[in-house]
């Protein structure tokens, strides 16, 4: 049975946010000393109120310039000091943000890397994309208004006290108002959570069909397929462009809403303030001074209704980091420093299927390739051999039996090591934008260009490169879109000799070569296959020829198997076709 889906991202298990502290590690200093310098912010915000407040009791009604002259100077000496101060606060937390930036984006970009390859291809390459953006919402969220908000809400507080003191008749006003305030930014995050996720969802789908459609912008032109497409593209972005309205829609709502509570509270705080006024209970300077306070304690529950949902959005990405951070990776650390190995490959009952419900891929599938020689894989299309290729590798872990190297279970061997010994050329190589140096030597920037030379003769492209006018140095365009499919395809098997790996594997790799460069590589192929393991997926003659051993693949099982000159005949001279042919017991193919 193959292993439930590592990706039930919506888990609701609770999470090890220990990722989280090792990110904040670095900004944590910061944050502590933004924090800080936010309560004297939050101390001096009281300047303004008592300078207004004295003026109106002591300057206004008793004449008293030179008390006028004084609160003048105190003011505009906390004021220049409030400006330095948060121009300090903005510093800092530009800092942090860097800093949680640099170890977050690192750190993703570590995991992302370390995750196993059927965990990655489990999702949509915009899914993995997107997690950089939430890794942004927890970034602007730890550093930005929302945590400078964490420190002003308790101020609201002090300032109500200080309002109760100076003009307790207006206080209710504001008692009433804030639990107003924070129920709106309670429902607002609610009501924002389900639209930012359903912009974010459809956003996914979107650049998805627009990257894949970029992908094969070749196929779309030689079909003329622009206009057959057209109709899914433009749901999909209508999709997008209807969910952002209603997101923005609601963001409006929730915005204009904070407003017009704010202005009400201000009516309502000067017309009972007005009120006390008459009844002589309450000074003007008292309701200036505290509606001037109430301003500042409305200031932050207001911008609440609008965090809320940066807060709401920040949990959600959060989870999704969590959920990430938790998947297992492939082992990267080896426990000990192992020599190359001669290359046996051994399947011991070996079983894999890519989804739950369907049959295996590879079914109960044992055999061993022993070294040195060459193993020839042939068989259906999709008949298992790219999958039996890729379990070689150790990049898709059996589902049950045991992949062994040289008798040891692979899944040991840390993917850095399984790389350098297991050399891959797959049926679609892909090369990165570069030169052609670049690429060869991917595996190894360190390469001389003597091995870089030789890889590339005995790939049977050096020829080809030193025609070119850059050489080596010939920039290859994205992807080696500036190459034909041969010529990429001779580089790529140059990127896998240049590590000299004692098992090289080869699938369909002779599709893309004319015949002289099929027969060149046979030539390379038979030398190397004197001291290397080599198992080579393909259905040409030329290359079948040279193979030691063949097997023959049906639905994931061996349908025949054992030395060419026993297979070759059955294969190519009307002997019974792999699917018909009776199994072989074992799977032995020693060389
Ligand atoms: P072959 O190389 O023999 O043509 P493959 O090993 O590529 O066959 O595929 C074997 C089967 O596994 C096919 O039925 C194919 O549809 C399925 N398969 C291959 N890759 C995946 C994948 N990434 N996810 C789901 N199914 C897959």
């Amino acid at each position: 049975m193959p292993a439930p889906d590592p990706l039930s991202l919506d888990t609701d298990k609770p999470a090890s946010r220990k990722w989280l502290r090792e990110v904040m590690k670095p900004a944590r200093s910061g944050l502590r000393e933004a924090l800080l310098v936010s309560l004297f912010i939050n101390l001096l915000a009281l300047a303004v109120p008592i300078f207004v407040l004295q003026v109106y009791t002591r300057v206004v009604f008793s004449h008293g310039i030179s008390t006028l002259y004084a609160l003048l100077i105190g003011v505009l000496a906390a004021l220049f000091f409030d400006f330095i101060i948060r121009q300090a606060r903005s510093r800092m937390l530009q800092r942090v943000a860097l800093r949680i930036d640099v170890s977050l984006g690192r750190s993703l970009y570590n995991k992302i890397s370390a995750l196993p390859l059927r965990t990655l291809e489990g999702r949509p390459s915009g899914f993995w994309q997107t997690l950089f953006r939430d890794a942004e919402m927890v970034r602007n969220t730890f550093s930005g208004s929302t945590a400078v908000l964490l420190t002003d809400l308790p101020f609201a507080v002090l300032f109500v006290v200080i309002i109760y003191i100076i003009a307790p008749p207006v206080v209710w006003v504001l008692l009433v108002a804030l639990p107003i305030f924070v129920i709106v930014s309670i429902i607002s995050g609610k009501m924002m959570q389900t639209a930012t996720k359903g912009e974010r969802e459809a956003g996914i789908g979107r650049d998805a069909f627009l990257s894949e459609m970029l992908q094969g912008r070749a196929t779309i032109k030689a079909l003329a397929l622009e206009r057959t497409i057209r109709p899914a593209w433009e749901e999909k972005h209508a999709d997008t462009i209807e969910r952002a309205l209603v997101r923005g829609g609601r963001t409006d709502m929730f915005s204009n809403l904070g407003m017009t509570l704010t202005m009400l509270t201000t009516v309502a705080l000067v017309t009972a303030g007005a009120l006390a006024i008459i009844d002589l209970k309450l000074t003007i300077g008292s309701l200036i001074a505290s509606t001037m306070l109430g301003n500042r304690v409305i200031g932050p529950f207001n911008q609440l209704v609008g965090n809320w949902r940066n807060y709401a959005n920040c949990r959600q990405a959060l989870k999704r980091l969590d959920a990430v951070f938790a998947l297992e990776e492939d082992r990267t650390e080896r426990s000990v420093q192992l020599k190359r190995p001669e290359g046996r490959l051994t399947f011991e009952a070996v079983s894999f299927g890519y989804e739950e419900g369907r049959p295996p891929v590879i079914d109960n599938l044992s055999m061993e390739v022993k070294p040195p020689g060459m193993l020839g894989v042939v068989g259906r299309n999709g008949c298992g051999k790219t999958t039996l290729l890729k379990m070689m590798q150790g990049l898709y872990a059996p589902t049950s039996g045991r992949v062994l190297l040289d008798g040891g279970d692979i899944s040991q061997f840390s993917r850095q090591d399984l790389a350098g010994w297991v050399g891959y050329v797959p049926q679609e190589c892909f090369l990165f934008a570069g030169t052609i140096r670049e690429n060869i030597a991917i595996t190894n920037s360190e390469a001389s260009d003597e091995e870089i030379v030789a890889a590339a003769t005995l790939a049977g492209v050096h020829e080809y490169v030193i025609d070119l006018p850059d050489g080596y140095g010939t920039e290859i365009g994205e992807a080696g879109s500036r190459l034909s499919g041969g010529q990429r395809q001779r580089i790529a098997i140059a990127r896998a000799l240049l590590l000299d790996p004692p098992i090289l594997l080869l699938d369909e790799v002779s599709g893309n070569l004319d015949m002289q460069a099929e027969i060149a590589l046979r030539d390379t192929l038979s030398e190397l296959a004197r001291d290397h393991t080599i198992v080579v997926v393909t259905h040409t003659p030329v290359l079948l020829h040279a193979c030691n051993n063949i097997m023959a693949l049906d639905k994931g099982r061996i349908a025949m198997g054992g030395p060419a000159q026993e297979i070759l005949p059955r294969l190519f001279g009307g002997a019974p076709r792999p699917a018909e042919a009776a199994p072989v017991a074992s799977g032995e193919t020693s060389s």
